[in-house]
């Protein structure tokens, strides 16, 4: 392959290395660059000389300046970029970029029609906890009922145990002690479990089945039993408690298995966008080839969020003036403030993330990694903003604000009612959640090559120039459709990666 760069924006003053393994000193490119230092693959290289205290344009913002002389041809690395300080959260441009898009209508998909009005891709049964001193009874449980039971009744998918560590222990009423306590109600009714929940308690802790999730929330927690206690006086053995745990699931499980899959528009699909182990071909390739799809979802009228505050915090300019009007702006303003006050309080900043895999993948700082992650979002206007773990009822591009941390952000998604996911990676990560399709979509062909097994889109193809950015958004819309539908399962759903969960808790621990 000859080498090769790319450069995001005309104003760009540095371009990343596409070439595998990166390219040595002297190697000279078509228009005349040369270089005067081996740079790394996904590295960037200074197109022009830049001199200290000159800004460093990535995506045609200023992603950092030089703190020393750069020649033309150099190697731009991390050492070299000063991070510029953070956009204030006042005078933002607000409704100011909201681009009209033709609906589109005729895509549907085959799922499984809730009493809620929300629509699974999968059948699943859930099996809720209040607290962490249960879930090793639950895993117990769910082991045989996966064994025993499941064969029984073939049009459900699967169990789950939704096991954590909160419920006990914990400052139950401080503020920020809402968000794990919505989110274990919110995971409880995702749409894939069928509305078809039930709790298992230990009986003293703290969270109470009651506060997590209330009878009044669905009909059939008013008209049958939903909850097993363990330390009810009627159980006299473990085996008591599991026998108990196992009745309970195989009521559930007939419900469960009722149900058919039925002809749904593909405004019925809640798809969560979220990027791990990002690369500096992430922003090029992956990303706006998933905010492509983004875009196709949206305009068939689906909810497509996208989440991560740290990793959009940096652009926030860009979101606001993305808002469908001045209520949405002042939700995206309120959830940076929120997250800007919480790392503060943990002495941290943004400049906590990004990770050294990222560094070493070309991503020297937050904000090179903030353009890049915001390109998921594609192009249209956000309208509505959700706090972490809030159930998201809107449809259209939602930004439902989450930490960056993967299994966090996939979590709180989940309780956010996702009922697809789409993961974009650069370096690699064998991610994968229990409770929803789960796509892969590798910034580098590269890795989709060497992980053939665990990645399912390829957008390595786009640096390369061998597809464009709709060609694989395109066939990325597609993929989630065939994928909602259960015609066929992505790389993570056949191996079985199932990560566990992970609970935001911002409130203090007792
Ligand atoms: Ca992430």
């Amino acid at each position: 392959m000859k080498p090769l760069t790319i450069r995001v924006h005309p104003d760009d003053n540095v371009a990343i290395v596409v070439n595998e393994g990166g390219l040595p000193a002297g190697t000279r490119f078509d228009d005349g660059l040369t270089l005067t230092e081996d740079v790394p693959e996904a590295h960037k290289v200074a197109l022009t000389a830049l001199p200290a205290g000159t800004a460093v344009i990535r995506y045609g913002v200023t992603i950092g300046t030089a703190n020393a002389d750069i020649a033309q041809g150099a190697w731009v690395h991390e050492g070299l970029l000063q991070l510029p300080a953070a956009p204030a959260l006042h005078d933002l441009p607000v409704a100011t970029n909201v681009t009209h898009h033709e609906p589109l209508t005729g895509y549907t998909f085959q799922g499984f029609v809730n009493a809620d009005g929300s629509v699974g891709t999968r059948n699943i049964l859930g099996i809720s906890t209040t607290v962490q001193c249960v879930a090793a009874t639950v895993e117990h449980a769910v082991a045989r009922i996966r064994k025993e039971l499941l064969p029984l009744y073939p049009n459900v998918d699967d169990v789950i145990g939704i096991t954590h560590v909160y419920g006990c222990g914990v400052a139950i009423d401080a503020p920020g002690a809402e968000i794990p306590t919505r989110t274990l109600r919110n995971l409880a009714l995702n749409p894939n479990l069928g509305g078809a929940p039930m709790v298992v308690s230990l009986g003293c802790e703290k969270l109470q089945p009651g506060t997590m999730l209330p009878q009044s929330t669905l009909p059939i927690l008013q008209s049958s039993p939903y909850v097993v206690r363990l330390q009810d006086e009627q159980h006299m053995s473990f085996g008591d408690m599991v026998a108990a745990i196992m009745q309970m699931a195989k009521d559930r499980l007939e419900v469960l298995n009722q149900r058919q899959r039925v002809t749904r528009p593909a405004a019925d699909l809640v798809v969560g966008l979220q990027c791990g182990g990002s690369d500096a071909f992430s922003g090029v390739t992956a990303n706006p080839a998933v905010g492509y799809a983004a875009d196709l979802l949206v305009r068939a009228g689906a909810t497509v969020m996208f989440s991560e505050v740290t990793e959009v915090r940096d652009g926030i300019d860009l979101l606001t003036a993305r808002a469908a009007n001045e209520g949405v702006a002042k939700g995206l303003i309120r959830e940076m403030q929120w997250y800007d006050d919480y790392l503060a309080h943990g002495g941290a900043d943004r400049s906590a993330n990004p990770t050294p895999g990222n560094k070493r993948g070309g991503l020297n700082n937050i904000v090179e990694k903030a353009m890049g992650s915001i390109a998921k979002s594609g192009s249209t206007a956000i309208t509505g903003v959700f706090g972490p773990g809030e159930r998201v009822t809107q449809k259209g591009l939602i930004f439902a604000a989450t930490p960056a941390s993967d299994f966090v952000c996939g979590t709180l998604q989940l309780a956010a009612s996702m009922n697809m996911h789409v993961f974009t990676t650069g370096r690699g990560t064998p991610y994968g959640l229990a409770m929803t399709p789960v796509i892969k979509v590798a910034s580098r062909s590269s890795l989709a090559h060497r992980w053939s097994d665990l990645i399912d889109v390829d957008a390595g193809t786009i640096a390369t120039g061998d597809q464009t950015i709709e060609e694989v958004g395109t066939a990325l819309f597609h993929l989630i459709l065939e994928i909602a539908s259960g015609r066929q399962q992505s790389c993570a759903e056949k191996l079985g990666l199932h990560n566990e969960m992970a609970l935001f808790n911002p409130a203090p621990i007792t």
